[in-house]
């Protein structure tokens, strides 16, 4: 059955690593009819609007969304993708692949995933003046002191749901049974300094992690987890966490295996799900030809998934680990010299 794939480029070197990619998408899986709505800078020359509502309605037509990393063109696309969508589980998968030039002396093995709650936090833009807050008439717990007493300064709003949180958690919990590898999710948060937040996000999660009796459920300090994580990875399973100590972690974990480049994600939700790499656009590269494709092959491989098109995406994956094994065409990010058009051909020898 045919699907339909939104395609966004992205900003900066993004666009070099998305291009070559959905052309190898299109001969693995010529059943994929691939839509690019103008956004951003293209969205305003035509529509004068970076994310018009004929853009937005491509996106709601389409089966999923293959996303490039934005430095702030296609902000509102993503902000649509996210809160539109409610893709509130961000699944970041971190496997290591033989020939990958980790900086760890063992990196065999690792094989975790990081489920960052997507949707709330200190990410949903609630900031100010402290001013504002004047009324506040409570004693903070560690610094006994009425908002009043500080000096001029900004305030952000942390925002802990139970709703949001207890989707979250259940859906680390289902991935890590259908993971059937260690059974195993481990709660990362900072409970003992924010306790209404973060003590709650961890409440919740012993709460919903209590109804799955074959998974094993266990929590750490995010301070000590970062040190933890660094020295075992290999001990981790299914990692969930509220959205900025995922966003931070994803990419030490990326760090782990080797580059930015390797880590790919897909944001998940109760009716959408999109998918884009895990790093950012590297502008310092732009231009060059050399961003490692790791990410955007990889998180194109869980939208095939997704897709329910499962040969093609063993197939990419396969292809992946085949070049970096062999180890002949890799990108600098991985120590070699081959552009990214090169790796992504190589890629495709392997596939097929
Ligand atoms: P964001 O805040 O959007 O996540 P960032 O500030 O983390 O972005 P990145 O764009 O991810 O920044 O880049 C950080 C560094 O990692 C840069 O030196 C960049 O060149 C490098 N980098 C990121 N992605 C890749 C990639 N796919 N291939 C090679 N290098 C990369």
């Amino acid at each position: 059955m045919g699907k339909s794939v939104v395609v966004i480029e992205g900003d900066d070197a993004a666009p070099e690593a998305m291009r070559p990619v959905v052309e190898l998408l299109g001969e693995l899986a010529p059943q994929i009819q691939f839509e690019y709505p103008p956004v951003g800078e293209r969205g305003n020359e035509l529509h004068g609007n970076p994310f018009s509502p004929e853009a937005k309605a491509t996106i709601d037509q389409a089966d999923t969304t293959l996303f490039g990393s934005t430095s702030g063109s296609s902000g509102a696309a993503l902000q649509y993708l996210r809160w539109g969508k409610q893709t509130f589980a961000n699944v970041r998968p971190c496997t290591y692949l033989p020939g990958c030039s980790s900086p760890l002396s063992n990196p065999q093995g690792i094989d975790f995933v990081i489920v960052r709650e997507n949707l709330e936090d200190l990410y949903v833009g609630i900031e100010g003046d402290l001013e504002e807050l004047q009324f506040l008439d409570r004693v903070g717990r560690t610094v006994r002191k009425r908002v009043r007493d500080f000096s001029e300064g900004r305030y952000a709003v942390k925002v802990i749901t139970e709703s949001g949180t207890s989707r979250v958690v259940r859906f680390a919990c289902e991935l890590a049974r259908e993971r059937d590898l260690q059974n195993k999710v481990t709660c990362v948060t900072k409970h003992n300094m924010l306790r209404g937040t973060d003590g709650y996000f961890l409440e919740l999660a012993r709460t919903v992690a209590s109804e799955y009796a074959d998974i094993e459920f266990e929590s750490f300090i995010v301070d000590d987890f970062a040190c933890r994580l660094i020295r075992e990875p290999q001990r981790y399973d299914v990692i969930v966490m509220p959205n900025l100590y995922g966003d931070i972690l994803s990419d030490a974990a990326g760090g782990l295996l080797g580059s930015l480049g390797l880590a790919a994600s897909g944001c998940y939700g109760h009716d959408y799900a999109y998918f884009e790499p895990a790093h950012g656009t590297a502008p310092d590269i732009a231009g060059t030809n050399t961003i490692n494709p790791t990410a955007t092959i990889l998180s194109s491989a869980m939208m095939l998934e997704y897709l329910g098109l499962k040969e093609q995406a063993k197939k990419l994956r396969t292809g992946v680990e085949k070049v970096y094994s062999k180890g002949d065409v890799l990108t600098p990010d991985q120590g070699g010299a081959s552009t990214t058009t090169e790796f992504v051909d190589a890629v495709w020898e392997q596939c097929c």
